[in-house]
């Protein structure tokens, strides 16, 4: 049980700012390093202790071009049909623009709840915006700092209503137990009226939206290696560069632009993200290092697709133990695209019993994603490194991809005629109205259901398992969000 906020507004009101804010320091890292989600940024936030999902659309002043105004509307419908509630951001110094009316616009017409945020209030500057943004007819203004941290109790104020509808927070304010185990995954409560007519406006933008290239071939592909100690890493990277890097060699010193190491492969651009494990291991030279839980989630959440690489030398026992199996699930957990590679495979022993143990291991222990890519690698020979680079580029494509609204819908369609959801309580059927791709990266898919809290999480997951068949959506993290709909 959780509520998905989303941050609305034109460019340089302040967005990214209350992201962060709200959204705590350690996504500030994310945000420095664009394209890593590039259409809606979601994160873990929190105000007053109260934890929610946040959502924003900031990046696009990256969009110079003529094309702003149309991917603009886009990103926020994507955001608006992801979230329970939109904070529509206005400069209050710079007053109520037309591009912001535009905005308001979009969301009154809407059925998303909206709250007005008058961003850059502190001191008397943004008086007169404030005043004049009453005339939005979105309802009173919240005036905040973003970048002072002002007026978070009163937002907090404003959107405690909404808490209370979506079982966050009870009556008395304080946390019910079920926000207390929210997971990224909790579906929303909200109740929003949805207008068949926005609906279908809706789903004419996002069958555009798939027409549109999302991958932007220019932009290099994030990617980071994790694994244990010793598994090859360095001379992995050193591989792949195609040159002795010298990562763990004496010119380690140099070793901060070793974050930005770029190179090619079948003319598609990649970069090492966070390569801090590899370089701390340099400085130390420590043989008995240890796994750095800190360092590989750093690198995973600044990848787009994540190696693991096992060593295949050990027999059975280097093969995904516990520790391997948490990073896998961890990435996962990120949302990131992941790929398993076998190391050193040019002397292991027992070949067959190794990959026999995999799969297994695969298919018991992480049982969230099926069809998580492996493969075989000699990082020291360079055999296998070409079809390691190819898992990855397809994956990278899955995780990118965008689904039509209407061939999901008649997909859904098909399957409930095939397996209706069971009864739910009273004797009654749980219904489904309609089915949409908010994101990508990972696919990320918005069910509308009449009773999001009787749809039983099985139900979910063979939804999740057909969109996966149905659409070869193969080795990547899926998502699905319930919102309530009659
Ligand atoms: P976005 O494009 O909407 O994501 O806007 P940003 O968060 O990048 O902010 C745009 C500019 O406004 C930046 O220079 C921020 O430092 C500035 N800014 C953000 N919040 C405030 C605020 O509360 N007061 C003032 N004076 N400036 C702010
Ligand atoms: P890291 O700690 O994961 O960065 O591992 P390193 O790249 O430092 O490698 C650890 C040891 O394994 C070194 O002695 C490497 O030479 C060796 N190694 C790495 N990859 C291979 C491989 O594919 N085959 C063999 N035989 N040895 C490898």
């Amino acid at each position: 049980m959780t509520l998905t906020v989303a941050i609305i507004g034109r460019p340089n009101v302040g967005k990214s700012t209350l992201f962060n804010r709200l959204a705590g320091r350690r996504l500030a890292i994310v945000h420095d390093l664009p394209g890593v989600t590039r259409d809606i940024r979601e994160a873990p936030a929190s105000l007053a202790g109260v934890p929610f999902r946040l959502l924003d659309t900031a990046g696009l002043e990256d969009a110079s071009d003529d094309s702003l105004p149309g991917r603009m509307r886009r990103q926020t419908e994507a955001a608006l049909a992801g979230c329970d509630v939109a904070l529509m951001l206005i400069d209050a110094r710079a007053g109520v623009t037309p591009l912001d009316a535009q905005f308001a616009d979009l969301l009154r017409k809407g059925p998303t709840p909206v709250i007005l945020v008058a961003n850059k209030c502190e001191g008397n500057a943004g008086r007169p915006g404030l005043y004049e943004s009453y005339s939005m007819g979105l309802g009173d203004p919240v005036p905040v700092s973003a970048e002072h941290g002002e007026g978070l109790g009163d937002l907090f104020d404003a959107l405690r209503p909404h808490f209370e509808a979506a079982g966050v927070l009870d009556a008395d304010g304080r946390l019910t137990e079920a926000a207390e185990s929210i997971t990224a995954e909790a579906a929303g409560d909200l109740d929003p009226e949805w207008d068949e007519e926005e609906l279908e406006s809706l789903e004419v933008d996002l069958e555009e939206d798939e027409i549109a290239p999302v991958i932007d071939p220019e932009r290099p592909i994030q990617l980071a290696i994790v694994g244990r100690p010793n598994t090859g890493k360095s001379t992995l990277v050193n591989s792949l560069l195609g040159r002795e890097r010298m990562l763990t060699g004496p010119e380690a010193g140099v070793t901060r632009d070793a974050i930005e190491v770029d190179w090619s492969f079948e003319g598609r651009r990649f970069r090492l993200v966070d390569t801090a494990g590899l370089r701390r291991k340099a400085r130390i030279e420590d043989p008995v290092e240890k796994l750095s839980a800190a360092d590989t989630l750093n690198a995973i959440r600044l990848a787009e697709v994540v190696v693991l690489l096992l060593d295949g030398s050990q027999g059975v026992g280097g093969v995904l133990d516990k520790q391997e199996l948490t990073i896998a699930r961890r990435v996962i957990e990120e949302g990131r695209a992941l790929v398993i590679a076998v190391n050193k495979w040019d002397i292991a022993d027992d070949r067959e019993t190794v990959l026999r143990r995999l799969s297994d291991r695969l298919e018991t222990s992480l049982t969230q994603v099926k069809g998580i890519p492996t493969v075989s690698v000699s990082a020291l020979t360079g055999k296998g490194l070409d079809k390691l680079m190819r898992r990855v580029l397809d994956i990278h494509a899955q995780w990118n991809r965008r689904l039509p609204t209407g061939r999901l819908n008649r997909w859904l369609e098909g399957m409930l005629s095939h397996h209706p959801p069971p009864m739910g309580r009273l004797g009654r059927r749980v219904r489904l109205r309609f089915i949409t791709q908010p994101k990508a990266r990972p696919p990320t898919f918005a069910l509308f259901t009449s009773r999001p809290e009787d749809l039983p999480d099985s139900y979910s997951r063979f939804l999740i398992n057909g969109l996966r068949e149905d659409f070869g959506l193969v080795g990547v993290p899926i998502r699905l969000w319930l919102r309530r709909r009659r």
